[in-house]
């Protein structure tokens, strides 16, 4: 590739479902990520580096240029904003979901409720479709103790397989989104780079289709 490209990885769970991806397409790390401390990779494809960070970073990177491609969570996507960013691939991977979730056996007494969630965004907007009088309360973690230590009613959380709620006396309630890990391009570089990020994109796509 005759420019450069460096695409954001999301570090984690997402991390460990992107890398086989990336070796299918013939994108491979030169170091083992996990024994290094280092942040900036150079891999098998000569011009092309990753950078591991949070998931919530990876959109901003991206937006801003820093990084031209990125993998994160639809979650942070539809949390955080996608401006400034395309979605052209859904990779499939670190598949969950949104939902609305409550101690078993919940039901709404009075007319207004407090969700904890670390999604304030999506849940804000999620009561206010439905018409619900909701106050958010922003947590960083352990949604599930909220309703346990009477700090709210319900919680707005990730399920994959509903253990975590069920180790906590908690329940799924609604499904507010389908979440799966996205391929984000900066839209100015898939102008300025267009030759290389839609080859990038092409053998990801086809990477994605041959699991
Ligand atoms: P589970 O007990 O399988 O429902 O998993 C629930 C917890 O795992 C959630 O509270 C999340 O913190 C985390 N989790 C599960 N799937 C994902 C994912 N695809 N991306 C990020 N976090 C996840």
């Amino acid at each position: 590739m005759s420019e450069s490209i460096t695409i954001a990885l999301t570090k984690g769970r997402i991390l460990k479902e992107t890398l086989p991806i990336l070796a299918r397409a013939g994108i491979e790390p030169l170091e083992d990520l996990d024994k290094s401390r280092k942040l900036i990779f150079d891999t098998t494809v000569n011009g092309v580096q990753l950078v591991v960070i949070r998931g919530t970073d990876v959109p901003t990177y991206v937006r801003h240029g820093a990084a031209h491609v990125g993998v994160v969570g639809k979650d942070v996507l539809l949390e955080h904003g996608a401006e400034g960013v395309y979605e052209p691939l859904d990779l499939g991977i670190a598949r969950c979901r949104l939902m609305t979730a409550g101690p078993v056996g919940w039901k709404q007494s009075g007319a207004r409720i407090r969700v904890a969630t670390k999604f304030v965004n999506i849940a804000r907007e999620y009561f206010a479709r439905k018409g619900v009088h909701a106050e958010l309360i922003k947590l960083y973690g352990a949604m599930e103790l909220a309703p346990m230590m009477n700090l709210a009613d319900l919680i707005v959380d990730i399920v994959d397989t509903g253990n975590t709620l069920r180790a906590n006396g908690m329940e799924p309630l609604e499904e507010i989104a389908s979440v799966s890990s996205r391929l984000i391009v900066n839209k100015a570089a898939m102008r300025s780079r267009y030759e290389g990020i839609q080859t990038l994109i092409d053998k990801l796509a086809a990477a994605v289709e041959e699991p």
